[in-house]
Order: structure tokens, then C-alpha cells, then sequence
């Protein structure tokens, strides 16, 4: 079974223990959700979704994403125009966000996982939450003809990617 369709049948089975209806619609909002690499935005799966259910509201997507959190099987990510979700890994994990595209993805933790207990640790903290997101240009990007040209490092001085 692929991963995308275990996790979707972990979910829904979730969702049933707690007695929460699972319809076709909710069904389609899950794998919309599920199968997505991007982090979508409530926007973005009710744009997938209606793709096969045209007449799906967008409340009906800020509903079931209510369910996933309250079930905590969504990571929910806010940033200032939307927030955004995870529902492969619904703890908390770093990302890297593109300043130019907005993509959110998973970056490769291995041997970091432990990070944010760590750090919380040293300091004599009690860890309770945390959020590391780190932003960047995506490897398409940095590729686009738009993007400044590579090689062009900001020595001559005054560029604005200087800092002060
Ligand atoms: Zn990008
Ligand atoms: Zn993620």
C-alpha cells in the first residue's frame, strides 16, 4: 500500500472512532490533503477538490480540517495570508518555504530530529511545542530566467540583498 493510502486509511479510521461522519466529500477533502506535497492552504484543497466535486463549499474543507485538528491529525502552519497543512506528519517537523513560489516542503531531518529537545534542554526548559521554518529559494526557482543570475554574489557593495 503506498504511504498516501495507508496514512488516508489511518485517518479515516481515526475520524470513525471518534464518531465523526465520513462521506464521500470528506473523503476527497482527506486525499486532497493527504496526497499533497505542498502544504496546501484551505484555498488550495477546496481548488483540488472541486477538480471532482464541483459543488464542495469551502466550508465544508474548514470543517473537516476542524475534525483533523481536533482529532491532531493535521500539523497546522500559520503564516500572515493563510495558513497552511500537513497531514502526512501532524507533529511538529521543520520546513523550507520559498519567499518566491510560497512552497512549503519537508526537508530531509535525519540525524536533526531531536533538535528542538535539545535545544530546549540546554537551556533547562520544559518543551511543550516548537516551529522551525526556514526560508529560501527553491531549487526551481533559483533555475527561472526571472531569478538573478547565479554567480552574482552582492561584493561590488550597495546591492539590496545586502545587509546593514
Ligand atoms: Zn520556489
Ligand atoms: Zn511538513
Amino acid at each position: 500500500m503506498s504511504p498516501v493510502r495507508s496514512r488516508l486509511e489511518e485517518v479515516i479510521a481515526k475520524l470513525r472512532a471518534r464518531g465523526n461522519r465520513i462521506t464521500p466529500q470528506r473523503i476527497a477533502i482527506l486525499r486532497a490533503l493527504i496526497s499533497s506535497p505542498e502544504h496546501p492552504s484551505v484555498e488550495r484543497i477546496h481548488e483540488l477538490v472541486r477538480q471532482d466535486l464541483p459543488t464542495t463549499s469551502i466550508a465544508s474543507v474548514y470543517k473537516t480540517i476542524e475534525l483533523l485538528k481536533e482529532a491532531g491529525e493535521v500539523l497546522e502552519l500559520e503564516f500572515d495570508q493563510a495558513n497552511h497543512y500537513d497531514g502526512q506528519r501532524p507533529y511538529p517537523h521543520p520546513h523550507l518555504v520559498c519567499v518566491k513560489c510560497r512552497r512549503i516542503v519537508d526537508p530531509d531531518t535525519d540525524g536533526l530530529e531531536d533538535l528542538g529537545r535539545h535545544l530546549a534542554e540546554r537551556a533547562g526548559y520544559r518543551l511543550v511545542g516548537q516551529r522551525f521554518d526556514v526560508y529560501g529559494i527553491c531549487p526551481v526557482c533559483q533555475s527561472e530566467p526571472m531569478a538573478s543570475p547565479p554567480g552574482l554574489a552582492p561584493a561590488t557593495g550597495d546591492k539590496q540583498q545586502q545587509g546593514r
